[in-house]
């Protein structure tokens, strides 16, 4: 079904050999100028579906993308591949922006990416107007939704492009898939009757695993020493200070860390990520202002040292890792402390009941994600509507967790709470409930003399951290809650259904030694974990060639070539320049500008 003229250029500019899964039919649709509504993943090749229409059909290909910071980028790694590419957005100088717009007048260009708010203005819409128009695809089209995006205002207007143009194909993407947000995108751009393309939202190569927070900064750190040492990476932490903390610790420990948060001003936060697209090897620490729209094919690492508020948050999060196909990792750290600190801010957010509601059925479905003892992509693939099998790549498919009958652990510990309530009037955090039930004689135990208590010492037969673990559940079970500012804990309506009504609960065995459980054969997962041994120092030259080639050039290591391509060059070793234009991402513009050079290092010895 693919015509030959999208696979030549598919081919011939961006050196690729097929298309992804879902590729070939949207890029056919738009082509022929079909209106198209994508719904793909992060990393999942969004990009291509307009380019190629773009650069197939007459006229210029006009984005709308709210991510001004990285048009710059976009815009280089295009003329890279021979691809005349522009931009117009606010950070530019008039005759810069004057040039673009003769450019764009002149049939110069085959892409012209706009800031949304641009629309806004009648000077765009009259250079518009005078050009000729090949497609308009609004990137990021999950920003016309109601969950509160800043680009919002601008992005309802985008309604208009249709009945201004009403011949030129729009295609609208997004990595947003429920249901409501793909609904309300069709309705808001006018795109009912546009062809839906829903791609599955798998992304296999990405390793997903969730362990019992710990000592989170060192568990972290034994991540990165033993399956990522020299790779890039993303770290989410919930707060600015642990932000900065996590990078700091980092950094004493020899590894390059950089901190991004809205706590730093604006030059610092773009030096910040232009280093790390920029530079190979470096690792961002982040709240999640940081990545939306980043496309480093390079990531081998997202990893959260807090809990995410829902799963589609962590879903885009842990999908900037692995774009470019290789093994990644997603690694999350949670704990009792995160269950705890979740809910207190969902109780003090603002907003309606309802609203705190949402927010709490969200927080359930994470924590349900987390305490699952099937396969998590099972689980993740569930959430957005799509079937899949247990995958072998996620820690509970690689080290099946245990579980055991925690009813009689729930009821003693659900008594002790419901003891401390009826017979004192009290109530008391994890720690207290916990001490009580291991019999500890601590100095605030005799204080409020819960020696006393019937079910004081009645939980030996658990350790500290396995208690810890049967609040944790419970909690994200919602058959226990956390009440107030100092984490006391209360139980629920469903609480009743275990102590008095037969409810049996299963529970997650507590990995004895947190974190190892669930590490994967492989020692490294790193850019070049499947090279054999013996191309490793070929590999590494090719990639310093690539690094000395990108600064010379001023643009991030991947606008020369993608880890995927250099590892293909160091496995077949390609003798001649027509050898060397059959590797996966050697396109004919990049043979042309670097082909003899890479040949060069490939004999230098
Ligand atoms: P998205 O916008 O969906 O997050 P991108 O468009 O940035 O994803 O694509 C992710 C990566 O996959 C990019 O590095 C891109 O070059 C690469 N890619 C896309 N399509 C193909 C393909 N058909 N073959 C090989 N690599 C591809
Ligand atoms: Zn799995």
């Amino acid at each position: 079904m693919t015509t030959p003229e999208t696979l030549k250029v598919l081919n011939q500019v961006f050196g690729y050999d097929e298309f992804r899964e879902g590729q070939a039919e949207i890029v056919e649709h738009v082509s022929g100028g079909g209106d198209a509504l994508v719904l793909m993943p992060t990393g999942g090749g969004k990009s291509l579906c307009y380019q190629i229409p773009a650069l197939v059909r007459d006229g210029v290909g006009v984005v709308i993308s709210p991510l001004i910071a990285l048009m710059q980028d976009q815009v280089d790694a295009l003329r890279a591949l021979g691809v005349r590419a522009g931009f117009l957005n606010s950070t530019q100088a008039p005759d810069e922006q004057r040039m673009v717009e003769k450019e764009f007048l002149a049939g110069e260009l085959d892409l012209l990416y706009l800031a949304p708010e641009r629309l806004r203005v009648d000077q765009t819409i009259r250079l518009l107007d005078n050009g000729n128009i090949a497609l308009f695809a609004i990137d990021e089209a999950h920003c016309v939704s109601q969950w509160g995006h800043d680009f919002r205002p601008d992005y309802l207007e985008l309604s208009q492009l249709h009945e201004r143009w009403p011949k030129v194909p729009r295609i609208a993407l997004t990595a947003t898939a429920t249901e409501a947000t793909h609904a309300e995108i069709a309705r808001r751009l006018g795109l009912e009757d546009a062809h839906h393309f829903v791609a599955s939202f798998d992304r296999p190569n990405i390793q997903y695993r969730i362990v019992a927070k710990n000592e989170p900064r060192k568990q972290l750190l034994e991540l990165l020493r033993t399956e990522h040492p020299g790779d890039a990476g993303i770290v989410y932490c919930l707060s600015r200070k642990s932000v900065e903390d996590t990078a700091e610790f980092l950094v004493r420990n020899g590894i390059e860390a950089l901190p991004y948060h809205a706590g730093l001003d604006a030059a610092q936060r773009a030096e910040h990520q232009s280093r790390f697209l920029r530079e190979d090897g470096l690792i961002v620490v982040a709240t999640i202002a940081f990545g939306m729209g980043i496309d480093k094919p390079d990531v081998r690492f997202v990893a959260h040292l807090d809990l995410p508020k829902s799963i589609e948050g962590y879903y885009q999060e842990t999908g900037r890792a692995g774009r470019d196909g290789l093994a990644s990792t997603a690694w999350l750290a949670y704990g009792l402390q995160d269950v705890m600190q979740q809910r207190k801010l969902i109780d003090n957010s603002e907003g309606d009941a309802a609203h705190r509601r949402k927010l709490g059925t969200h927080l359930d479905a994470m924590l349900a994600l987390c305490e699952t003892v099937e396969c998590r992509r099972v689980r993740l693939l569930a959430y957005f509507g799509q079937q899949g099998q247990p995958c072998g790549n996620c820690d509970t498919c690689l080290a099946p967790p245990e579980s055991w009958d925690g009813t009689v652990a729930a009821q003693k510990l659900l008594s002790t709470v419901v003891r401390l309530a009826r017979e004192r009037r009290q109530k008391f955090g994890a720690g207290q409930i916990i001490d009580i039930l291991l019999g500890k004689k601590t100095a605030k135990i005799s204080q409020h003399a819960h020696d006393e208590l019937s079910v004081f010492g009645v939980g030996t037969e658990l350790t500290d951290s396995a208690w810890r673990g049967v609040v944790r559940q419970l909690l994200a079970m919602g058959l226990l809650a956390v009440e107030g500012d100092y984490g006391t804990l209360v139980t629920t309506e469903a609480s009743d259904e275990v102590l008095y009504q037969g409810r049996t609960i299963t529970l997650r065995t507590e990995p004895k030694r947190p974190g190892k459980a669930a590490k994967s054969g492989k020692a490294s997962r790193g850019a070049d974990a499947e090279l054999p041994e013996e191309l490793r120092p070929l590999f590494e030259r090719l990639r310093a060639w690539r690094a000395a080639t990108a600064k010379e050039q001023g643009v991030p290591a991947y606008v020369i070539f993608h880890d995927a391509t250099l590892r293909q060059i160091a496995t077949e070793q390609p003798a001649s320049l027509s050898e060397l234009g059959a590797m996966s991402g050697i396109g004919e513009n990049k043979l042309a500008k670097y082909g003899e050079s890479v040949l060069e290092t490939l004999n230098a010895e």
